[in-house]
């Protein structure tokens, strides 16, 4: 509306409005900028089996602001999403995670160890996405079948079929897949049938009420139940007690994350023993 009204025209925000547009402008700016001044670093959370071991990890990007300090992914994702940033820093965060897995695995504690990385519709829509996968992959000499990639229901608002081939390519190669924050979006189950995936990650929202309201565990159940029934793993995220996390296991998941064994760490941080507290 305010482009319609012509560019000399008086244009009347709200403050809120003007706050906000204006927040978003100049993180942006920052944004296109950080890259390049190393303020984007990726933190690991642990994923757990059902005897407790660290199966793997999955790379979490923060962007550590001059100004602002940790600005979280929530919020510039998306704005990243939007302008297409989203698409040279994901490849960076593929780079910088599959560097720190080789790192790891060469270390030898843990050659078994799993690195998952989250991508966005908008970058696996990109023609090239496939070769930008495959470059990092050989490039930083992992085994592609140690990486995860985590998609999210989002890929079935676009043209899915070119996503399933693009996956199928990929898991070719032996990289993994898996469907993030599942529950939260849009999906038919026709399509999560034709999906080539691996992992069903339950989203934390669920987890976070199993154990007092009725119908999210009612929703857990169905999910288990449904990725069972299509021979994938599940992931159980934002586990943060040991009440939820006896309720996931006794209901058949079969991984675990969440503050319960840590939170999204430094690499220098993680501990990456067999064992853990919880
Ligand atoms: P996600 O992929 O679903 O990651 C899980 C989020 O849950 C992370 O938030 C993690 O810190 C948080 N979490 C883990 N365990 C717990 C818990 O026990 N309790 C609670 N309350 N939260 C827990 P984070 O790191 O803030 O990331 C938020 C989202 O930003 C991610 O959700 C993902 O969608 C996106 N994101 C993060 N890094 C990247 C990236 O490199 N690329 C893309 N495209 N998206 C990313
Ligand atoms: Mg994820
Ligand atoms: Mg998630
Ligand atoms: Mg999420």
């Amino acid at each position: 509306a305010a482009k319609e009204a012509g560019r000399n025209q008086l244009t009347i925000f709200s403050p809120l409005l003007q706050d906000k547009a204006l927040e978003r402008a100049l993180l942006v700016q920052d944004l296109r900028q950080a890259q390049d001044k190393d303020e984007l670093i990726l933190f690991y959370q642990p994923i757990i089996d059902s005897e407790k071991r660290i199966k793997g990890v999955e790379a979490l990007l923060r962007w550590v602001h001059p100004i602002h300090g940790m600005v979280s992914p929530e919020k510039f994702i998306p704005l990243a999403e939007e302008n297409g940033l989203i698409v040279p820093i994901g490849e960076l965060v593929l780079e910088m995670a599959c560097k720190q897995l080789a790192k790891w695995q060469h270390d030898d504690i843990q050659k078994t160890l799993t690195m998952a990385v989250n991508i966005s519709v908008r970058q696996l829509n990109q023609p090239n996405f496939v070769e930008m996968v495959k470059r990092v992959v050989a490039r930083t000499g992992i085994h592609a079948s140690s990486l995860t990639l985590e998609i999210t229901e989002s890929i079935f608002q676009r043209d899915v079929n070119s996503a399933i081939t693009k996956i199928n390519s990929l898991r070719e190669e032996g990289i993994k897949f898996s469907l993030d924050d599942f529950g939260t979006g849009y999906s038919s189950l026709t399509y999560l049938k034709q999906l080539p995936i691996d992992y069903l990650k339950i989203d934390k929202s669920f987890v976070n009420d199993i154990l007092e309201d009725k119908s999210s565990a009612a929703i857990a159940v169905a999910i288990i139940a449904l990725a069972k029934s299509l021979e994938l793993k599940i992931v159980a995220e934002g586990i943060e007690d040991h009440q939820q996390l006896d309720w996931l296991l006794a209901n058949g998941c079969d991984f675990f994350q969440g503050y319960l064994f840590s939170r999204p760490l430094h690499p220098n941080n993680l501990q990456l023993t067999l064992e853990t507290k919880a």
